[in-house]
This record gives C-alpha cells, structure tokens and sequence, in this order.
C-alpha cells in the first residue's frame, strides 16, 4: 500500500516537472515570436482587467457605464466578449469584417440612449480591435482554428490585398456591402504602394479609432456624454489570443486625456 503510494506521488511529481518544462518551452518561444513583431503585448483577459482598473480612476464602472465592442466577426475575436462582459455587463456590439465602424451616427445614438441614466453625464466605453494571426514559425496572417491546424487572420483584409495586388478593385459589390465598406474606407486612407498585412491591421485599427472619435464630437458636444476608447490589435498566437495596445484615451467634460494600459 505505502510502495503503491509512493509510486503515484513520484508520477504525479514527474508530471508536473514535465508540464513546467513544456510551458518554460512554450513561453520562451511565445516571447521570442512575439517579441521579433511587436513591442508590447499582453493577453487579453490581462488587458480587458487592466484597462477596467484604468478606467476606474477616470470614474467609469461596471455600474454608470455601457461597454460597446468593434472588432472582426470572426469567431475567432469573440473571446474577448467574455472577459469584457465579465467586467461590465452586457456589451453593445457594432462588429464587421475586419472590425470597422459600420454603424455611423443612428449606431452610436442607439448605444448612448443604453448607457446608465445615473449621473449628471452619461458614460460609455469603446473596445477597439483589428486583428491578426501569427503561425509558430512567425508567418504573419497564419492561425489555427477548430478542427483546422492552418488558417488566416483577418480574411477580410487578406482578400482586400489580394485584391490590391492583382490590381482587382471591386470598389462597389451590392451583393457585399461589408466588403465594399472595407475596400472603399481602406483605399481613402492608403498612402503605401504595396502594403503588408500588418500595414493593412493598424490602418484598419486606426481608421476605426477614428472614424469613432468624428461620430462621438457631436454626442460630446450635445448631450454632455463622458467616454473612453480602448484600442488594440488582437494577435492570435498559439491557441491564445495577445493584445498589442495602442491608443486608449478618456474625453471627459470635453478634454481628451490619453494613457497607457501597459
Ligand atoms: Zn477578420
């Protein structure tokens, strides 16, 4: 009985050698990767906590604001819903391919008429994404996802330079007005000849980022609303997705104050 014991203590203690080693293994490769491509990254149960934490400083919480999200429709984005959800309730979605801002003015009134009636200014939240897959051999636009050991991220924007390349712009398709939308807002806005895929997912982000920022002046202006804007490329990597954050700002009775998540 004590021989047998022994026996699954020392497996079990071997196993869990094992399994650090594997993950020491797979965490310097992580960094490596990511390191080779990016400056800063962070996962994004980490970030969404973080930002959450920022955002209560600037007097923004689970409680006076509404949470909306703009990122890919992608299956593979909607992870972050759950964390984001988890932190401040249910979360108003504006998603489209390649997480542009589709919505206009009509979006962004709807999602303010939501937002919490409990202070004197009324509080909201934008989560901004554009997105990407990295393959374990640092291949950028290369991810897995289920039941598919190699895919790509983001679809829309590698048929928008598909497209580029071959010199093919179908600048207005009735039968795809999302796409259409990508290809017409990204064109405006392309100052490279050939753009990489990375180009194309900060241009994508940025135009976003935006194009939020013009919609919200004249909320700010009117009605007083307080909000903040939390951007960042989401980088799927290894069965995880990263965020690289990039701008994050509060405007806050009329003055725009910009910080850092990490
Ligand atoms: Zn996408």
């Amino acid at each position: 009985m004590v021989n047998i014991l022994f026996i699954t203590l020392s497996d079990n203690l071997l196993c869990k050698r094992l399994y650090l080693e594997k993950n020491k293994y797979d965490i310097i490769k992580l960094i490596m990767s990511l390191d080779k491509i990016f400056n800063k990254y962070i996962t994004e149960d980490s970030f969404i906590k973080l930002s959450y934490e920022k955002l209560k400083d600037y007097g923004f919480n689970r409680d006076n604001t509404i949470a909306g999200v703009c990122l890919c429709r992608d299956e593979i984005c909607q992870s972050i819903l759950f964390h984001i959800r988890n932190l401040w309730g249910e979360v108003f979605n504006f998603s489209s391919f390649a997480g542009l801002y589709t919505s206009g003015k009509i979006g962004a009134e709807v999602f303010i008429s939501h937002a919490p009636e409990i202070e004197r200014n009324k509080k909201c939240v934008f989560y901004v994404f554009s997105h990407i897959g990295l393959g374990e051999k640092e291949e950028i636009g290369i991810c897995k996802r289920k039941g598919l050991e190699r895919s790509t991220a983001c679809g829309a924007l590698i048929l928008f330079l598909n497209e580029l390349s071959k010199k093919d712009k179908k600048t207005n398709e009735v039968d795809n007005h999302e796409l259409t939308f990508v290809r017409q807002r990204l064109l405006r806005e392309l100052s490279i000849e050939s753009p990489s895929l990375l180009d194309v997912t900060q241009l994508a982000l940025r135009v976003t980022c935006e194009d939020i920022e013009k919609t919200m002046e004249n909320y700010v202006q009117s009605k007083g609303i307080s909000y903040a804007l939390i951007s960042g490329i989401q980088v799927h990597y290894i069965d995880n997705n990263y965020i690289v954050p990039k701008e994050a700002f509060v405007l806050l009775d009329n003055k725009k104050i910009k910080f850092e998540i990490i």
